[in-house]
């Protein structure tokens, strides 16, 4: 019998044969455009940074966390610069050579669909940056100014640790810490502080980027301010980010970290509302609000995303859970908040207490389902990272993940659960988290490259996070995907994909950007990167620019 960790390893195992045969292909019998590119790389004249085209390398930076789509996205060749002009130099010279060839950064390979590979061009291995230099140059605080100058390579935990050190933190986060600064701000950066603070891309005072005509240039609101805009949400088209100017504000020390239990979900969405509304009664109370849909199956699979010190749940709990699920039809909601105190900030516990005790009173969630936990804020902020730990483990990271991340109206996430979590999703047992939570849109910069609906003041993200472990996993989960958004066409529910994946031009223009963004985003791409050098593997445009 094959246990299912063997069945992954097989499956971990074949992904690397297809992408070394595909490889021997490529790097064996180079083509035409693929040999032109090398011959440019042997020109360069970059002392210090490393260029490879051995399969280990380039199996390495075509390798996504998506797991997903690989063959067709295979590099000709890895630059591991040492610094950001060694970048600017690649850029250059495919801009000169006839042919200009695909240049991307990539910073962790975080992405789903191979966002972050250069079909037959060269991929950057941005965290080489940070092994060239010495770490407190590329993570280097200003206590006086308030702000972090991190790399574009450097990881958000990395940025967390050096910020407090200086008793000092920045206020917007994804989940996920192990993800770079480069990535997240070339998407959005979301999390549960969001709603208060913005995405990250609301939160950097300037940046440093080689342009796709190998340019380097220092630019913020104040100056170069379409090109700050342009560069934030933007997908890496317009420029690779070698530094952020981040900024900080002081560090609690504690996060009394709440989960409650809803057995439907106009009662979630009614209290995360609340408690996002800055106008409310419990306005400013919580620092951070999330939700997730709890299907009846809840082992790791299904609860990695959130894993604190020690369970939330007893057993007894976790049957309670259960019971409670089983008469709610099998989807149950949770809400997840977190209060910050302590360290530099003037909130006690006391004072946590008793505002929890006000906000418990008034919330709808279903009584006796309130599960409160204390943990130091970096246990909080680094949650992710525990259940990473536990699925690598298990051999359960590196299997395919088909995720879906859509952005909805508030006015349509009712019909959505109605439809999606009560109907295609129903009962699909250890599948990956399912996370739902609210936005307030005016936090959201319009003038930046991000999508977001911008009809209403607030919307929901729902991020359907599911790993593909077992036979036939991966082809039921991609025909759901495509269920959920057919069936938003059908219920003429608005969407708009975050971390979006689409496979033409014309899918980007008319379902993503639509007319008036789209345009803007065009006249960008013609200006700061004319010969659509950047991010190719994002599918958005090809040379030359249509
Ligand atoms: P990569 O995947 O390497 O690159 C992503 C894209 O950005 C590519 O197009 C690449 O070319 C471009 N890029 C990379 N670096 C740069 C740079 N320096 N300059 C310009 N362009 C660049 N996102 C959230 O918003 N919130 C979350 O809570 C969250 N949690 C996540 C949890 C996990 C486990 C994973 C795998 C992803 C999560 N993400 C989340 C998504 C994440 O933001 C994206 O994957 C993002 O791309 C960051 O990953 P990366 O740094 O590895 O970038």
């Amino acid at each position: 019998m094959i246990t299912k960790r063997a069945h992954v390893k097989m499956a971990a195992f074949f992904v690397l044969n297809c992408v070394l045969k595909a490889l021997s292909a490529s790097v064996a019998w180079p083509t035409t455009s693929s040999t032109s590119v090398l011959d440019v790389l042997r020109e360069l004249d970059i002392a210090n940074a490393q260029i490879r085209t051995d399969p280990e390398a380039i199996a390495l930076a075509s390798a996504d966390f998506g797991n997903v789509s690989v063959a067709a996205t295979l590099p000709a060749a890895v630059l591991y610069p040492s610094c950001p002009a060694d970048i600017a130099m690649l850029v250059r010279a495919s801009c000169a050579s006839a042919s200009p060839f695909p240049v991307s950064a990539r910073g962790c390979g975080h992405s789903i669909r191979g966002q972050a590979s250069a079909p037959g061009g060269v991929v950057v291995d941005m965290p080489s940056l940070g092994r060239h230099t010495d770490s407190s140059a590329r993570l280097a605080v200003s206590v006086e100014g308030r702000y972090i100058d991190a790399g574009g390579e450097q990881l958000w935990v990395d940025v967390l640790h050096a910020a407090l050190a200086h008793g000092l933190t920045p206020r917007s986060w994804t989940d996920y810490l192990h993800l770079t600064v480069g990535g997240t701000l070339s998407n959005a950066g979301i999390s549960g502080q969001a709603f208060r603070h913005g995405p990250q891309i609301s939160n950097v005072y300037e940046l440093d980027v080689v342009t796709g005509t190998g340019e380097i240039v220092t630019c913020s609101k104040e100056k170069d301010a379409d090109l700050f805009d342009a560069v934030l949400g933007g997908l890496g088209q317009f420029g690779i980010i070698t530094r952020a100017r981040i900024p900080l504000v002081p560090a609690p020390a504690r996060a009394r970290w709440v989960r409650l239990i809803y057995a439907d979900a106009a009662a979630l969405t009614g209290d995360q509302e609340r408690l996002i509304d800055e106008r409310g009664a419990l306005a400013g109370f919580m620092d951070y609000v999330e939700g997730s849909v709890l299907t009846d199956y809840q082992g790791l699979i299904g609860s990695w995303r959130s894993q604190p010190p020690s369970s939330f749940f007893s057993e007894a709990d976790a049957a309670r859970v259960a019971a409670l699920a089983e008469k709610a039809g099998g989807v149950l909601y949770s809400l997840e908040g977190a209060v910050y105190y302590g360290g530099a900030g003037n909130t006690s516990a006391a004072d946590v207490d008793k505002g929890l005790e006000v906000m418990l009173r008034e919330l709808r969630y279903a009584r006796g389902f309130a599960f409160v936990q204390d943990v130091s804020y970096v246990e909080f902020l680094d949650r992710v990272h525990g259940g990473e730990l536990k699925l690598r483990a298990e051999g359960l990271w590196d299997v395919p993940h088909p995720w879906l991340n859509l952005f909805l109206p508030r006015s349509r996430i009712l019909d959505f659960a109605a439809g999606v979590f009560h109907g295609v999703l129903r009962r699909d047992r250890a599948a990956g988290p399912v996370l739902v939570y609210p936005m307030n849109r005016g936090k959201w910069d319009g003038e930046t490259s991000a999508v977001f609906p911008d009809e209403e003041e607030v919307f929901y993200t729902v991020g359907i996070l599911r790993s593909a472990v077992a036979d036939g996993d991966l082809a039921r989960m991609e025909e759901q995907n495509a269920r959920i958004t057919h069936f938003c066409e059908d219920a003429g529910i608005p969407y708009w994909q975050y971390l979006s994946y689409y496979a033409t031009q014309a899918e980007w223009a008319t379902r993503h950007f639509g007319p008036g963004r789209w345009g803007r985003f065009v006249e960008r791409k013609s200006k700061y990167d004319p010969k659509a050098i950047l991010s190719r593997g994002q599918r958005i445009f090809t040379y030359p620019l249509a």
